[in-house]
């Protein structure tokens, strides 16, 4: 009999769902804006009720885990999400004891980010020897690492804040609690300002319209300040850039290789590490889940 992964990835502005079998194939896909899970009264209800058909189709017993991916903060043992600042009433909350108990199949949680880049790993076919970091603009600064296949998590689960490094001499508060964090200068959420208040357009059109401006260029660069940052210290094989900023129509992609490149000691590790563009596919986090929870369960 036929086993399967259900697998809910939530972000900011989409939560998407499916079934993906044991080859990492989906068999299902859906999306939903996170907005209705973001006012759901009830978190565990809410999730329980919309994976019930899934569970019902296929039944209980294949279903080898409901793995998701969160961009909240969580305890090193996956268990509890601590905050997650895009979801309303989402914080301190016992997830895996909870919807496990609730739906009778072991749950598993993991950042999103990590179950992007395992995706892109598996999609490209890496070798899963060294290191591969990820970095994922989008509204904020995104990162993960994998070594030897597997994610780093650190010490206390806390890993790949990249976006949460301080910057000298900048005084702004964090949405995490500290002053003067990278995200502050170089993030989608910049840009979005920036493209509704000074350019007056969507934040998707800016890179095609203001793509030279100083201003939507300094965003680039800080970003590859920041991601040269993390490649000085760990020397990957490769990074994958991807999110949804560097997937804008326009983007700056040379300069942005460039910008990194420049703050590289040569000759490596400049000339070593291998850039890739991510996939930016659809079903990345929910197949990204699945490949998670295999790495758990070794079926
Ligand atoms: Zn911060």
């Amino acid at each position: 009999m036929a086993k399967y992964y259900i697998c809910i990835e939530i972000g900011g502005t989409n939560l998407r769902y499916g079934l993906v079998d044991t080859n990492f194939s989906i068999i299902k896909f859906s999306k939903i804006a996170t907005d209705k899970f973001s006012s759901a009264k009830d978190k565990i209800e809410f999730l329980s009720d919309l994976i019930e058909p899934l569970i019902v189709e296929y039944g209980k017993k294949n279903i080898l885990y409901v793995s998701m991916g969160l961009a909240s903060l969580m305890n090193k043992e996956r268990t509890v999400v601590y905050s997650s600042p895009m979801i309303k009433g989402f914080e301190n909350i016992e997830i895996v004891k909870l919807l496990q108990s609730k739906i009778g199949i072991p749950v598993v949680i993991e950042k999103d980010v990590n179950l992007l880049l395992l995706y892109e790993i598996r999609k490209m076919q890496l070798t899963s020897d060294g290191i591969i970091a990820g970095i994922f603009l989008g509204t904020g600064l995104g990162n993960a690492i994998c070594i030897n296949g597997r994610i780093y998590k650190g010490n206390s689960g806390s890993a790949c804040e990249l976006g949460h490094i301080p910057v000298p001499g900048l005084n702004q508060e964090c949405g995490c609690g500290k002053k003067g964090c990278f995200e502050l200068i170089a993030c989608g959420k910049i840009l979005r300002e920036l493209a509704e208040k000074h350019y007056k357009c969507d934040v998707k059109d800016i890179f095609k319209y203001y793509g030279n401006e100083k201003k939507v260029l300094d965003q680039v660069y800080y970003s590859a300040v920041a991601i040269a940052t993390e490649i000085t210290i760990l020397d990957p094989s490769h990074v994958i850039l991807g999110g949804g900023v560097i997937e804008a129509e326009g983007f700056p992609m040379e300069f942005l290789l460039q910008s990194i490149r420049e703050n590289l000691r040569s000759p490596n590790p400049r000339e070593a590490v291998i850039f890739i563009q991510a996939s930016g596919d659809a079903e990345a986090g929910v197949i990204g889940a699945a490949i998670h929870a295999s790495q758990i369960s070794n079926y």
